[in-house]
């Protein structure tokens, strides 16, 4: 049982829930659950609030850190729904395990989110597009900064709400020089670092006027693999394709879900490297029909065009796009409001 601490002044009232950006607000309460002397200790879940950490702590100076995002949607009879948490809780495990962290225990994870989401279910406002969005995330606290393995850790989710938002077009850039990710590397694990060292090159991306990157193969620069926070599609004529995942790609959640779908609607999909010759080539000839990414974020975000060393390409808009079919079918299932023929929420 999971140790619970009320707060006494929510600040639900206070909260303009038409005007939200993303990952600003918090809910009311948190969980928090410490690791040391070799073991997972009992969760607490507390009001939201700072934490007191010694500077010396080792995720501040080696990043050994890993998180996860993940949704709760709330369906028109207030039932609350996660879709597909087990992956949530399996991909942070894998994660943890490539960054020396220890594993959580799976009757935790779900025992945590039952009850925050029991707790703060009035931060969950109905209507496609809305979710309180969750943040579980490990760190390393043991302090001192020997750079070794931490024997101290804290696991934690945090619970945001989101809106449905129109980020505006997103066009994006193929990487020509940075890389994300490497064999061998951390690209599969959601580990702190791999973001921090995305920003850079995106600012710079941005200073061409695109919103993200396409992340190239580290070694050749030549196969597309994932955006920053999505896995990517391409329909070339009525084929998808998409890069195999691999040790510098993350499993997305919504990936997979998209791939099944695309099978179960008879849309002939090809699950291989995608070289930027044969998009650049594709979207000459007008045989580039959509690009678009998949993640929890957004669920599928279409791309409107993408830029590769001086040239720049805009995609047409299609009647038939895979992209809306995609988002649509997926957030029906998530908001309950079809039949769950496979299985996913919870
Ligand atoms: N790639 C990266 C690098 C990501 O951070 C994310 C977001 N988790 C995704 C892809 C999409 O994964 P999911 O569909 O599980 O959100």
């Amino acid at each position: 049982m999971i140790e619970i601490q009320k707060t006494t002044e929510s600040k639900i009232d206070k909260t303009n829930f038409d005007n939200l950006a993303f990952g600003q607000v918090f809910s009311d309460h948190m969980m928090e659950c410490d690791y040391k002397d070799g073991s997972w200790q009992k969760p607490i879940i507390r009001p939201y609030g700072p934490l007191s950490l010694e500077p010396s702590a080792r995720v501040f100076h080696y990043g050994q850190a890993v998180f996860e995002g993940m949704k709760a949607y709330k369906d028109k009879d207030d039932r609350i729904w996660l879709f597909r948490p087990e992956q949530n809780f399996e991909r942070i495990n894998k994660s943890s395990a490539r960054m020396a962290i220890p594993e959580f225990p799976k009757e935790y994870f779900f025992e945590a989110l039952e009850e925050l989401l029991k707790l703060d279910k009035d931060w969950i406002k109905k209507g496609f597009g809305n979710s309180l969005y969750l943040r579980p995330f490990v760190i390393a606290t043991e302090s001192g900064v020997s750079a070794s393995a931490a024997k101290e850790y804290k696991f934690m989710i945090i619970c945001s709400p989101a809106q449905a938002y129109y980020s505006g077009e997103v066009r994006v850039k193929f990487s020509e020089k940075y890389s994300r990710a490497a064999d061998g590397g951390v690209g599969f694990a959601k580990a702190a670092g791999n973001y921090g060292a995305q920003f850079y090159p995106t600012n710079l991306a941005k200073e061409e006027g695109f919103q993200q990157i396409i992340w190239t193969d580290a070694n050749s620069h030549e196969y597309l693999e994932e955006a920053g926070t999505m896995n990517i599609f391409f329909r070339i004529g009525n084929k998808l394709v998409t890069a195999p995942t691999n040790d510098r790609i993350l499993d997305g959640v919504t990936r997979k879900s998209v791939l099944k779908l695309a099978e179960e609607n008879n849309i002939e999909v090809e699950v291989r490297r995608v070289s930027v010759q044969e998009i650049v080539e594709a979207a000459r000839k007008g045989e580039l029909k959509e690009m678009f990414g998949s993640g929890t974020a957004t669920v599928i975000n279409p791309i409107a065009g993408f830029g590769y060393k001086e040239q720049k390409f805009e995609l047409p808009n299609m009647d038939d796009s895979y992209a809306s079919f995609f988002k649509d079918t997926l957030m029906k299932i998530q908001y309950n409001e079809t039949e769950d023929l496979y299985n996913w929420t919870y």
